[in-house]
């Protein structure tokens, strides 16, 4: 039988390492392409499979890959609002000229092409919850626009391929997602309060902390996007979870979990932080069956072990 072979650009990243085990899981030759700007080697380390292939290079050169490509999951970019401040440009490079590259190995390969998007082209939604229909409140020029802007650019690149080229493409708009691998020092909030309780420090809240998020496991959401990526469906699809909580709430229950009394310090509001997300599921119920199944205290428990063992890990070798 056919082996299908699967190229996850930002492989090595947080989601990227995840989805090679599923797709290695699915019995696909996986090739992971990273540059290692925000991706690391110890997310990829442990994989053992003889049908795993490690590919050092920066998508946004040209990309040359041997043989049959079946599938392309284009991942690679800074994620996190931190990275996309530290690596504006690179950012958007990552965006549009790495996008514009994958889709053109897409083309050359007849491969079908799924590219990760993000809840940030809704923006500072003035929609609630956020329906694939909403076309968004972006601040092109604000801080946060690099990333944005570079996802909405994607997203028509990619619609523009399937409709001028016939490439066949996804799109998933990816929400909050956390787990295992994410990076302690990438500034996300579920990182930067585990990290604080780690290091018995404050929580920082910024702003009120009355502004909201919806956090999805990375399991729930590599779940969904297989089934996407095995869908007919070539117009975007929200992935993530309908559990809305306050950053204050979420503060608070990290400490709880953490069974920890640290005091919450609070912090200025970054520029253009969004005051409320949630995804619309209704597409992705519809069309996927989809539904996540992993309660937000076991998610995070599991998280909380993750990045402590990590900590003392690091502690015992420093
Ligand atoms: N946040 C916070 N303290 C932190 C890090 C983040 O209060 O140490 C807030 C941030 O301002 C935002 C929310 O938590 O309102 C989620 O931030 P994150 O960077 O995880 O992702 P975003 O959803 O903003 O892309």
């Amino acid at each position: 039988m056919h082996t299908p072979t699967t190229l996850i650009t930002g492989g090595a990243g947080f989601i990227g390492s995840h989805l090679c085990e599923r797709m290695l899981a699915e019995g696909h030759r996986v090739i992971c392409m990273d540059n290692l700007l925000t991706g690391s080697v110890d997310n990829i380390d442990h994989i053992r499979d003889p049908k795993f292939h490690f590919v050092h290079h920066d998508v946004t050169e040209f990309i040359y890959v041997k043989g049959r490509v079946d599938y392309i999951l284009h991942f690679a970019s800074p994620a996190s609002p931190i990275d996309y401040l530290r690596m504006p440009i690179q950012t958007m490079k990552v965006g549009s000229l790495g996008t514009h590259k994958a889709l053109g190995l897409a083309r050359e390969k007849s491969s079908r092409f799924l590219l990760a998007s993000t809840s940030e082209v809704y923006g500072d939604p003035l929609v609630h919850p956020q329906p694939e229909t909403y076309w968004g409140n972006v601040n092109p020029v604000g801080p946060r626009g690099v990333y944005d802007e570079a996802k909405r650019f994607a997203e028509a690149l990619t619609g523009a391929y399937h409709r001028f080229h016939g490439v066949d493409t996804r799109t998933v708009r990816i929400f909050n997602t956390y787990g295992p691998r994410m990076r302690l020092d990438d500034g996300r909030v579920v990182p930067s309060f585990i990290g604080s309780v780690l290091r018995n420090e404050p929580l920082t809240v910024f702003g009120t902390g009355d502004q909201t998020r919806s956090f999805c496991y990375v399991t729930d959401l590599v779940e969904g996007i297989f089934r996407l990526l095995m869908s007919d469906e070539t117009t975007p699809v929200n992935l993530g979870t309908e559990f809305e909580l306050s950053i204050s709430d979420f503060a608070k229950l990290i400490l709880k979990l953490a069974g920890s009394e640290l005091p919450i310090e609070h912090r200025e509001l970054p520029v253009d932080d969004p005051t409320m997300r949630r995804p619309d599921l209704t597409k992705a119920r519809a069309l996927l069956g989809y539904e996540p199944i992993v309660p937000l205290e076991t998610g995070l428990r599991n998280t909380i072990d993750y990045f402590r063992s990590r900590h003392i890990a690091a502690e015992s070798n420093a």
